[in-house]
């Protein structure tokens, strides 16, 4: 009589093992083996839908806020892709195709997809930008963790796969006025700021939704972003003093040198005014 595969789980079968025929024994083997994958993957489903929550950070916390429901977007730059995994497990109707320029990101977020069982929503792709889509697939885009200068170049260098795309949501790490000026100059009117700090640093998460008749910003409104500049939540104050004091010392220093910049000096004093004017245009 040949041994129940795995006992252990298949205890309460019904499956009849009382056969001498060898080729019915391989057969009934081959049974036994199906219903056993088909009992891990009960269990494996039962542990993803037990357990079938990621922590995101904070800041990715955030991002994720802005992604409506249903939406078919892209994160480009996804590294681990928590991101989409996180938002497709939180909303069944979401699809999302993960971009990668780098090999080791892209298969650490192949791994984290085939592991949360979302296969079917979430493409992970290899390329650099937005060359990874085609056209008409999403109509949101992610760009997080990156520089601002970077965002804005696979923006631009994206441009003609944007077409179907009616929110950019962008986390830069630094050099949000060059996001934002991309914003502006490509039709996509700033729809929602946020800031958080995390392990010390203060982010600014951008939102821009497209709008053709976008207004053009002021530069007050570029540096300090036209939201955050109404709301101005207690971050803004934190972040906006720290940057007080940098300048002042940038300034302090470019001072010092042989041959001072004189404009890029002067370009620093008007920032120094226009934080000194902010911070102090209300009661805080
Ligand atoms: N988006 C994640 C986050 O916010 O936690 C990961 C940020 S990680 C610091 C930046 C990722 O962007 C890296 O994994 C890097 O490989 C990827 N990246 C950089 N340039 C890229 C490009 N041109 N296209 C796609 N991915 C890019």
């Amino acid at each position: 009589m040949p041994k129940p595969l795995h006992s252990g789980f298949l205890s309460n079968s019904n499956i009849n093992v009382n056969i001498v025929n060898a080729k019915r024994v391989s057969l009934l083997d081959m049974q036994q083996a199906y219903s056993f994958m088909l009992l891990q993957e009960v269990l494996i489903h039962k542990e993803i839908t037990m357990n079938n929550s990621i922590k995101l950070s904070g800041r990715l916390e955030n991002v994720a806020s802005l992604i409506p429901k249903g939406a078919e977007f892209a994160d480009i730059g996804s590294d681990h892709g928590y991101l989409p995994c996180y938002v497709c497990l939180h909303d069944e109707s979401a699809q999302a195709v993960a971009g990668e320029v780098n090999e080791g990101p892209f298969l650490s977020a192949q791994e984290t997809v085939k592991r949360y069982g979302l296969a079917k929503r979430i493409d992970v792709r290899l390329g650099n930008g937005l060359e990874i889509l085609k056209d008409g697939e999403v109509n949101l885009v992610v760009l997080a963790g990156m520089g601002g200068a970077l965002i804005s170049t696979i923006l631009d260098e994206g441009k003609d796969r944007l077409k179907s795309i009616k929110r950019i949501i962008a986390q830069p790490n630094v050099g949000e006025r060059r996001v934002r000026q991309w914003f502006y100059t490509h039709g996509y009117t700033i729809t929602n700021e946020a800031m958080i700090k995390e392990n010390g640093h203060i982010y600014e998460i951008i939102a821009g939704d497209k709008n053709p008749t976008t207004q053009e910003m002021t530069e007050k409104q570029l540096l300090f972003g036209p939201r955050l500049l109404k709301q101005k939540p207690e971050l803004f104050y934190q972040k906006w003093e720290n940057e007080y004091a940098k300048r002042q010392r940038i300034i302090d220093q470019m001072k010092k040198a042989a041959l001072p910049n004189d404009n890029k000096i002067e370009a620093f004093k008007k920032e120094l005014t226009w934080i000194e004017e902010v911070l102090r245009d209300d009661s805080h």
